[in-house]
This record gives C-alpha cells, sequence and structure tokens, in this order.
C-alpha cells in the first residue's frame, strides 16, 4: 500500500536527481532561483466553497487568482477531520497512525517526528511559522525546527473550549509579513495558518454566528488576507522564486449529514480540502489535476519541489508528476479517520478510504458511496456493489496492518529530576507519566471497531454540539437540559458526563456535579483531566481533603498535571501543611509560569516560611502579569517590610 506501483519508481528517482542537483526550476528549465517556501494552511475550508472550486457566489477572488497562476487539485483528502491531527500529517507525510496524534489538545507530535520545518532549518533555510489557534501551540510538537513561532496565548484557566483560542485573520497577515520582511534576504520556509473559518463565524453582515452566510464571510475575510501576503510577496520582489503551497486541514458540516462542524463523521464535507501549489517555471498556470491526492503527500511535495531531499519515512508521495504533466493520475488511495466518537461517547471509531470514484466507510457497519454518480454521499451502494465493499475493506486493512510502526510519544519530560525526587520524597513514588487508558484511549488501535456505530447517532451528536456550543456562551441551564437528553441516548458518554458536571458546577448545583463528576470517573477513572476538574470544584468549595485525595489520583495519572499540583498545594496549605504545598506549587509555577493563581499561592506560602524574599520576587511576578491585583499589591508590601525590618 505504500508503492503505488511503477510511478513511485519514477518519482523517487526524479526525487534523487534533485537532490543531486540541488535545483529543481534548473533541471525544469524555470526561473532557476532558489525557492524559498511559504506554505498556508486554511482551517476549516471546505474546497467547494472557493470560486476556483465551482462556488460562483464564493467571494475568494486572491484564492481563485493563486489557482489561476499554479495547479489545483480538485480531489484533496484530509486523513484526519480534526485541526492538529491534520497539521501534524501536512508536516510530517505521515498518516496520524504513524505520527501518533489523533486528538487536539490531547496528543502532541512526538519530537522524533520529523517535520518540513527541522528539513529546512537542516538546509539552511530561515523557518517562521505566523498560527492563528491555540490547536497548534508550541505544546502540542508543531514548533519544532522553527526559529520563529508565533502563536496564539494560553486561554483562561476553566475556558471549556480552551482550545478554541484564536487570532484574526489580519492579525496573522500582519505578522507574516513581518516575518517575511525580516527573512526577504534570505532563503525561508514560511508556514502561516489561518483560523477564521472556524466556527463561530463572526461576520457584520451576518449576525447568525450559526449560518452558512456568516461562514461564507469568514472565509471571504481570510481571503482578502490571503490577497494581502501575496501582495506583500510581491512586494518584497519574492514572487517569482517562492513556492506558494495552500491546503485545507479539513472542511466543515455546515449542516449536510445532520454534521454542524466538523470532526465526528468523514464525509466529503470534511474531507475534501482545497490544494493549490504556484511554482513559477515549474507548474504550469491553470493545470487542474482530478486524481485523488492527499495531505500527506503536501510535505514529499514541497520538499521535491524546494530540491531538498525526500523525507526518510513517508506515508505520501510527491505530486510533482501531475504538476508538470508527466502523469494525469498516480492511483493514490486516500485514508481519512476520526477516534472523535470514541473518545467522546464510547462509540465507534470511524475509519474510510477513497479509491478512484469509490469510497468505503468501515465503523461499526460499512458504507459505500459511488462518488462519481452520488457526490453527496447519499445513497449506500454495500448491497449493490459487494465486491467493491469487500474488496476496499482489505485493502483498508492491509494499509494500516502493513503500516510502519507509530512514532513512540514522548516520555512525561516536564518533571526535572530534582522535582521527582521532592514529589517521591512526598510518597509520590513510581508515578506513570503516561495514562494507562492512552494506548487505547482513541480506539483506533484496533481494526475492529468497538462500539456502536456513530452514524446511527447523528441526530444525538448534533444536539451534543449544541450542548457544548451553549457552555461556551454560558448558557447553563440550556446546556445541562440537552446535555441531560444525549445521556438518554448514551448513558455512559464520558466527555457528556464530563461537560454535564462542569454545568452543573457553573451553576452552583455542586451536590448533583459531584454526582456527576463521580459518574464520569467510574466511567473513565484515569481521566486526569475530568479528575483535575472534579479536584478544583471541591478546592473551590473549600473541601480539601476531598479535593486533595482527588487531585493525588490526577497526579499520580499524570506527575505534569498542572492543576492538580496547583489544588494540592493550595489545599495542603489551608491545612498547614506548608512544605508539601511549597513542592507543588513550586513545580506547577514552573510548568505554568504565567498563571498567577499559582504565583500568589507560592507567594503566601513563602511568608508564612518568613521567605520573604522568595515572597516578593512571586508577588511581583503577579503583578508584572495583572498590574491591578490589589491582593499581589498588598502582599509585595507586607513581604517589602518585613525585609526592611
Ligand atoms: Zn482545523
Amino acid at each position: 500500500m505504500w508503492a503505488v506501483g511503477a510511478g513511485i519508481v519514477v518519482v523517487a528517482a526524479a526525487a534523487w536527481i534533485v537532490y543531486r542537483t540541488g535545483s529543481l526550476p534548473h533541471l525544469f528549465g524555470g526561473s532557476g532561483g532558489r525557492l524559498n517556501v511559504l506554505l498556508i494552511t486554511v482551517d476549516t475550508t471546505r474546497a467547494d466553497h472557493l470560486g476556483c472550486y465551482g462556488r460562483p457566489a464564493a467571494e475568494t477572488p486572491n484564492m481563485d487568482r493563486l489557482a489561476q497562476e499554479g495547479a489545483l487539485f480538485r480531489r484533496c483528502s484530509t486523513s484526519a477531520v480534526m485541526t492538529l491531527p491534520s497539521h501534524c500529517t501536512i508536516m510530517t507525510g505521515l498518516y496520524p497512525f504513524v505520527h501518533g496524534v489523533r486528538r487536539n489538545g490531547v496528543d502532541q507530535l512526538p519530537a522524533a517526528a520529523t517535520t518540513l520545518a527541522e528539513v529546512f532549518k537542516t538546509a539552511g533555510f530561515a523557518t517562521a511559522a505566523a498560527v492563528a489557534s491555540y490547536v497548534v501551540d508550541p505544546r502540542f510538537g508543531l514548533a519544532q525546527g522553527f526559529d520563529a513561532y508565533h502563536g496564539v496565548p494560553k486561554p483562561r484557566a476553566g475556558s471549556v473550549s480552551a482550545t478554541d483560542a484564536e487570532r484574526k485573520g489580519d492579525v496573522v497577515c500582519n505578522d507574516a509579513l513581518e516575518l517575511l520582511r525580516e527573512r526577504a534576504r534570505q532563503r525561508f520556509f514560511l508556514w502561516v495558518h489561518f483560523y477564521d473559518p472556524h466556527y463561530p463565524y463572526e461576520s457584520p453582515r451576518h449576525p447568525d454566528v450559526q449560518s452558512a452566510a456568516a461562514y461564507a464571510d469568514e472565509v471571504a475575510f481570510m481571503d482578502v488576507q490571503i490577497g494581502r501576503l501575496l501582495d506583500g510577496l510581491r512586494k518584497l520582489g519574492l514572487e517569482r522564486n517562492t513556492l506558494v503551497l495552500l491546503v485545507g486541514d479539513h472542511g466543515e458540516g455546515l449542516d449536510e449529514h445532520l454534521e454542524y462542524q466538523h470532526g465526528y463523521f468523514t464525509y466529503e464535507t470534511c474531507e475534501q480540502v482545497p490544494l493549490l501549489v504556484r511554482c513559477p517555471g515549474v507548474v504550469p498556470a491553470g493545470r487542474q489535476i482530478d486524481a485523488v491526492v492527499r495531505t500527506v503527500d503536501v510535505a514529499p511535495t514541497i520538499l521535491e519541489l524546494a530540491g531538498q531531499p525526500p523525507l526518510r519515512e513517508t506515508s505520501g508521495v510527491s505530486l510533482m508528476p501531475l504538476l508538470t504533466g508527466r502523469a494525469t493520475d498516480l492511483q493514490l488511495r486516500a485514508y481519512v479517520e476520526t477516534p472523535e466518537a470514541y473518545a467522546l461517547f464510547r462509540l465507534s471509531t470511524i475509519r474510510a478510504l477513497t479509491a478512484d470514484r469509490w469510497k468505503y466507510i468501515w465503523s461499526a457497519s460499512s458504507q459505500l458511496f459511488d462518488l462519481a454518480s452520488d457526490p453527496g454521499e447519499l445513497r449506500d451502494a454495500v448491497a449493490e456493489h459487494p465486491d467493491v465493499a469487500a474488496a476496499l475493506h482489505e485493502q483498508l486493512r492491509t494499509l494500516l496492518q502493513e503500516a510502519p510502526p507509530r512514532i513512540p510519544a514522548d516520555k512525561a519530560a516536564a518533571l526535572t529530576s530534582d522535582e521527582t525526587a521532592r514529589l517521591e520524597s512526598l510518597g509520590y513514588a513510581g508515578m506513570v507519566a503516561d495514562d494507562p487508558d492512552a494506548p487505547d484511549a482513541s480506539g483506533l488501535d484496533t481494526f475492529e471497531p468497538q462500539g456502536r456505530d456513530p452514524h446511527a447517532f447523528a441526530e444525538v451528536i448534533r444536539v451534543y454540539e449544541h450542548a457544548r456550543d451553549a457552555i461556551g456562551r454560558g448558557r447553563f441551564a440550556q446546556a445541562a437540559s440537552e446535555l441531560r437528553s444525549v445521556l438518554v441516548a448514551l448513558p455512559d458518554a464520558p466527555a457528556v458526563l464530563r461537560d454535564l458536571a462542569h454545568t452543573l458546577r457553573q451553576q452552583g448545583k455542586l451536590d448533583e456535579a459531584s454526582r456527576t463528576y463521580e459518574r464520569a470517573l467510574a466511567v473513565m477513572p484515569s481521566d486526569s483531566r475530568t479528575r483535575a476538574d472534579y479536584a478544583f470544584m471541591l478546592m473551590d468549595n473549600q473541601q480539601w481533603e476531598q479535593a486533595i485525595a482527588q487531585a493525588d489520583r490526577a497526579l499520580r495519572l499524570n506527575p505534569n498535571d498542572f492543576s492538580a499540583h496547583l489544588i494540592l498545594g493550595v489545599a495542603y496549605s489551608k491545612l498547614e501543611r506548608l512544605d508539601e504545598a511549597r513542592v507543588h506549587l513550586e513545580v506547577a509555577t514552573r510548568l505554568e509560569p504565567q498563571t498567577t493563581r499559582a504565583l500568589y499561592a507560592l507567594g503566601t506560602v513563602y511568608f508564612q516560611q518568613e521567605r520573604f524574599a522568595q515572597a516578593a520576587a512571586c508577588f511581583r511576578k503577579v503583578l508584572a502579569l495583572e498590574p491591578g491585583s490589589k491582593p499581589a499589591r498588598a502582599a509585595l508590601q507586607a513581604a517589602e517590610y518585613e525585609l526592611s525590618r
């Protein structure tokens, strides 16, 4: 499955020649310059919502022009319908089951993975990124290889949709232009990530943040920023010698197939993404390619175009033969997966394989769609074409069986050896860094599906999406009622129980919240985040002993759990167990140096232990982050008074 027939030999040979000569434009009689690389990723952008993909009403003149000046791939599949896993695939040329990143906010790209940025940095390029969402924060591993990585500050603790924090496209564009100007005299690899079309859709023309019209406006706004970015490239005189590749990470349901946003299903609405490649002198203008290609092919393609050696390990192939017209089809099969239904509801994972006109979807049931006659995937053709379904089922199994081994996840290294020793002295000996559920947590490590078919629960999942949205807007009564209705259909859905507990807590219904947290933890006892949320509630309710018991268990699951350290520090200090409090708060403030609550609590413990200089330093840090904090100012004065005595 990794080889795609004779084509791959040609591709490999071309890659080798390029590597040896080091200059691809020279090979193809092009500009002869040494190419820079500008990679633009457009989040949540449905291919069929751009003008160049045939939507006449779309206001996307800049992306349309980019397509006219280069090549447009009509059928590009993503391999994951979530932002972080998909971007990891774009950056590594590996499928998610190889790079190991399956879920936003949970997994991180291992340091052992080789990214485009690392390859370019090694080759002497200046490498920089301007990204728009906390989902791709450096802590999730995508910053490896970048000299500069400009992203989004961490959202406030306790925010239920913490990964949704974003920067607007105009801000990202300004940032990217600055990065470009600073690097205009060097050979560069610049990644620019736009997030505007991601929910909620904000448009002055269409105030309904759920409407398709507002979504279209977000796409149009992003297009304007892409136009500004490409203009900036031209004004710096870099247009002729810069490869521009624009690709999406996944699409958006927009209510088709009962899916509202993205992540739960693998329909074309979310699988198909735009892929545009402009490379003056190499890629003929106006080329349109109908063959199946994949986001996993992006990295090999960029490297070949930029005259770099191919990746040692890749799930993809270079699309160069299609770009230059040497081939019209590479007979590629496109794989896509989503573990969300398993992770959130303990329903089956979904995987799909597309080959030519056929798309086979495998979860607890099989579905087959003939995309040539049924592009909307409305008529299941398994009964009509059982032979096709069976063949694709076996190809899917083979693809996964013959995959290279998954790159091992990084061991939790956030704790220093000194911290580990001190925690061990407090009785935390032999802590496991990994969630014991982890190998199974995505439900993607076994080919045979576990749990019922998510497609049969599309209506219920839709209600859950609405409830999450209501939580985000502070509509807790509505959210609680919707979550309860989801639990009628899915009584053991861990994420629904956790979200209901969180919602009840926000409503001040603490007893009911406690019972719901207990139910959630009975379903997933090793979920350190839920346990830490529960412990937070107990702490806020001044139930110190109970908070310690829960945070203690959370910490044994994940020794790097900032919240658990904070809770233990605060609770122990309330119980006057100051030495234990200090150890946990010192770890907490090192894990998250920007969180004022931990800094303030540590300052207070230092003060009580008459370590006034250290106390004053903590309070100064709080004031630097929150200049208006009256308690910190008063505490600093008290510490300085003690120091002056
Ligand atoms: Zn995304």
